[in-house]
């Protein structure tokens, strides 16, 4: 086992690790940039490297003083979070070619999971679902003309290298087809560099679905039933649960074995996402993510697992400490995401938190980074918390996150918390019955910007 990693993000992703890493008795180093000098990563960790200056580019994604500050403190391996450098093949690649571990899967996986149409294809092979689509890129705009007239209306055309809700545009029929095909050309350019699009049947009411799945890299693999991640805003997560309110044990037990089978075969090391679209009883398979989610507590709530623990053991070369049938659903998780943003545009919010107060109580875990008197920098993503909440059933779970939300106190700049408690006056909610578009209808009648 290692004795000391190296967390190469910030934020309370990086908190997660240090709190996995202190439990297996492994010494954490924390790397920041000088906007993040008092940020609760660097004071929890036992030692911390300042890598640069604010701009990430410089900082936090810059492989050259992530290396230089593993080989200063004498870490083993790395640990991406998520994010930053966490699905970076080059980065993988170049931290291996130092002799370090790095805490994630290989960089061979990683760019093929990467590039999506590669993905859907190997996904394919593997006897996992797609949505039906081009076989392949599409080339021209004839060519995607010809694929919507075969398909029908509407379609999605995506960047193969999209990511973050980017490169993606909707055609509802042929006269939207140009415009749609230029931008997500376009976007995929500006965005990632890469201009190759392909077209997928775009699903009118689909819920987005996605399986946990883990692998220790010698073949064996397990899958950790579903997260319901449908309610987004602008193709964001905002609020994620487990199990799916809408998924039967037959339907979990039968999606979750063709994902663990499939990544069992490619000797898939650590955690990944295979993620769906799920409408009318299918399985529509969308893209996979070859890292720890945003949204993993609530898996762990109900698996009582902690995967970063998992995740830090593989990659030691350690087996997994579960297998398929020590895997038993304990009740029902919910996570929201918390943001610095103020309503109702959404529209970023940094700045000095004058009052800080954390839930607590029984079934509630806050993921945050935050503390009294923390400036939040104006730098970074606007995630600052996460709150998990977990009932032994949905009602409780709903229950108890409102209580829990009503709890938390963070003075002095706006957050995403009032949406959450409108939500909760939702009947939709409460019944659990809405799509990947609940959200933007909702936000468009009770929250116009
Ligand atoms: P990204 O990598 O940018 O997150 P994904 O391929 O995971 O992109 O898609 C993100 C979201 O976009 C999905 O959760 C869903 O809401 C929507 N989406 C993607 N593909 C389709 C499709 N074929 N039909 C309908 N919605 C889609």
């Amino acid at each position: 086992m290692f004795d000391k990693i190296l967390i190469a993000n910030r934020g309370e992703i990086a908190l997660r690790v240090i709190r996995a890493a202190r439990e297996m008795g492994i010494k954490t180093v924390a790397v920041h940039s000088t906007a993040d000098s008092d940020a609760m990563h660097v004071r929890m960790a036992d030692e911390s490297v300042c890598i640069g200056p604010p701009p990430s580019p410089q900082s936090y994604l810059s492989m050259p003083a992530i290396i230089s500050a593993c080989e200063i403190t004498g870490a083993q391996a790395i640990h991406p979070g998520y994010g930053f450098l966490s699905e970076n093949a080059e980065f993988v690649q170049i931290v291996e070619d130092h002799g370090i571990t790095f805490i994630g899967p290989t960089a061979e996986h990683i760019r093929i999971m990467g590039d999506k149409i590669t993905a859907k294809d190997t996904m394919k092979q593997l006897g996992v679902p797609c949505v039906p689509g081009s076989d392949g890129g599409v080339p021209d705009l004839a060519t995607a003309k010809k694929i919507g007239e075969d398909f029908g209306y509407p379609v999605i055309i995506k960047a193969t290298a999209g990511g973050g809700g980017r490169g993606m545009k909707v055609a509802m029929n042929a006269d939207e087809m140009e415009s749609a095909f230029m931008t997500a050309r376009a976007e995929g350019k500006a965005a990632f560099g890469n201009d190759e699009v392909y077209i997928e049947k775009y699903l009118t009411t689909p819920r987005h679905i996605e399986i946990q799945v883990f692998g220790d890299g010698k073949g064996k693999a397990v899958h950790l039933g579903e997260r319901d991640c449908s309610l987004q805003r602008r193709h964001q997560k905002v609020f994620e649960e487990a199990p799916g309110p809408c998924i039967t044990p037959e339907e979990r037990a039968k999606i979750g074995k063709v994902c663990a089978d499939a990544v069992a075969k490619i000797n898939y090391i650590g955690a990944g996402t295979i993620e769906f679209l799920y409408e009318n009883g299918e399985f529509y398979f969308i893209e996979m993510n070859t890292r720890l989610q945003v949204e993993h507590p609530v898996t762990e709530g109900i698996f009582g697992v902690d995967l970063v623990r998992e995740q830090i053991l593989v990659a030691a070369g350690e087996d997994m400490s579960f297998g398929q049938d020590d895997l038993k659903i304990n009740g029902h998780a919910i996570e929201v995401r918390i943001n610095a943003e103020k309503l109702p545009n959404f529209s970023p919010c940094p700045g000095k938190i004058t009052a800080y107060h954390a839930p607590g109580g029984l079934g509630v875990r806050m993921d945050s980074a935050l503390y009294d008197g923390y400036s939040i920098p104006p730098y970074y993503d606007s995630l600052i918390a996460k709150l998990i909440v977990q009932g032994r059933d949905r009602a409780e779970a709903l229950a108890r996150l409102e209580r829990a939300l009503g709890e938390l106190i963070v003075d002095g700049i706006d957050t995403t918390v009032p949406l959450f408690h409108d939500l909760l006056q939702e009947p939709d909610i409460h019944s659990g019955t809405y799509n990947i578009h609940w959200l933007e209808r909702w936000l468009a009648e009770n929250m116009p910007d």
